[in-house]
């Protein structure tokens, strides 16, 4: 087993959907990193990168003036050779030729399940930093790029609810988030919206006849409603198609914010969080941790094991879904 003390060059990487705040991140790790005696090498476009040998140097300047920017220096890629045990033997020969002893991966639920399978087959201590603005990563309450995404989501419909209120119609806004309606419920929180539908809850029970027979039109003529882009929800547009198939009284229509939501100068929150998991996952390498990932409870940084991070489906608090009905009378 590879030992701290064996540890000399550090690699740091950015994989799969891109999140504000990466850059943050990518500075601190390589700060701290350098700050604490270590070399660092950037690897470009994630696992890609790491099979196709894009690797340099960095040094404290790479990393200067990008805190404020959101996407990644790095760039970031998917790459379906690291799903290959072929793909994993050539990035592993080629952090034996990088002189890379440790690794950090800055990334999604794919990224870590992508370096737990990595580190089980190799000798090489990774750690993680929850880089997607989906917040749906199991042992931290927040991710790097949710609170961004969130702002965003935000700016987004405070200018539809002008129109939605104009001309009293009900609108369907589709928001990122895969799997988990993190985004749709405190995206409709923070925009005042009469209801986030999220695969957590549509998977039980018909949030859109919920929705129209609690009669949001006894008191508005507007609607907004968050939607997350899950199947299961259907999304905004199978929800569109719905009512004017089953509710056409509604005059309803769609707006999909897509990938607005990942781009943006990383909020004041992003960039404190980032700076602080990038930091801590030096002081976690330093400790002799592997194969976890940093998070943050309740603002204290913690160690989550990848298999636990990625494994168990991070629950919505349901108490935010009664305050947002109490609240959209
Ligand atoms: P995210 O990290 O945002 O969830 P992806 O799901 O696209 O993004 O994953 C990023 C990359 O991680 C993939 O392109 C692939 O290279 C790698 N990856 C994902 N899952 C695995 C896995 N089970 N084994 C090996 N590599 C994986």
């Amino acid at each position: 087993m590879a030992t701290t003390k064996a540890i000399k060059t550090i690699g740091v990487l950015t994989s799969g959907g891109d999140a504000p705040g990466m850059n943050a991140a990518i500075r601190a790790v390589t700060r701290s990193a350098i700050f604490n005696g270590f070399k660092v090498k950037g690897i470009y476009r994630g696992y890609k990168g790491l099979v196709n040998n894009e690797i340099v140097d960095f040094k404290t300047y790479h990393v200067s003036n990008i805190i404020h920017h959101g996407g990644t220096i790095l760039k970031t890629a998917r790459c379906s050779e690291f799903k290959t045990a072929e793909g994993r033997q050539q990035a592993y020969k080629n952090l034996k030729k990088n002189g890379i002893d440790a690794l950090v991966v800055i990334g999604g639920d794919g990224t870590l399940s992508g370096a737990k399978q990595f580190a089980s087959e190799y000798d090489i201590p990774i750690v993680g930093l929850p880089g997607t603005i989906d917040n749906d990563l199991y042992g931290t309450d927040h991710t790097i790029g949710y609170d961004t995404a969130l702002n965003t989501i935000m700016w987004c419909v405070d200018r539809i609810r002008d129109t939605a209120a104009s001309h009293e119609r009900l609108f369907f806004i589709e928001v990122m988030g895969r799997e988990a309606g993190f985004l749709a419920l405190n995206g409709a929180l923070a925009c005042g919206a009469e209801a986030a539908i999220i695969p957590e809850i549509s998977i039980e029970q018909d949030q859109l006849a919920e929705l129209i027979q609690n009669g949001f039109r006894e008191s508005k003529g507007s609607a907004i409603v968050l939607v997350a882009e899950s199947p299961v929800t259907g999304g905004a547009m199978g929800l569109a198609e719905r009512v004017r198939k089953e509710y056409p009284q509604y005059d309803v229509r769609v707006t999909i914010l897509g990938h607005l939501q990942r781009g943006g100068s990383p909020t004041a929150m992003d960039r404190i969080l980032a700076s602080r998991m990038g930091a801590a996952a030096i002081d976690a390498l330093l400790e002799g941790q592997r194969n976890i990932m940093i998070g943050d409870d309740d603002e204290r940084i913690v160690y989550v094991p990848f298999s636990k991070a990625i494994r168990q489906n991070k629950p919505i608090d349901r108490d935010l879904l009664e305050t947002l009905k109490r609240l959209s009378l």
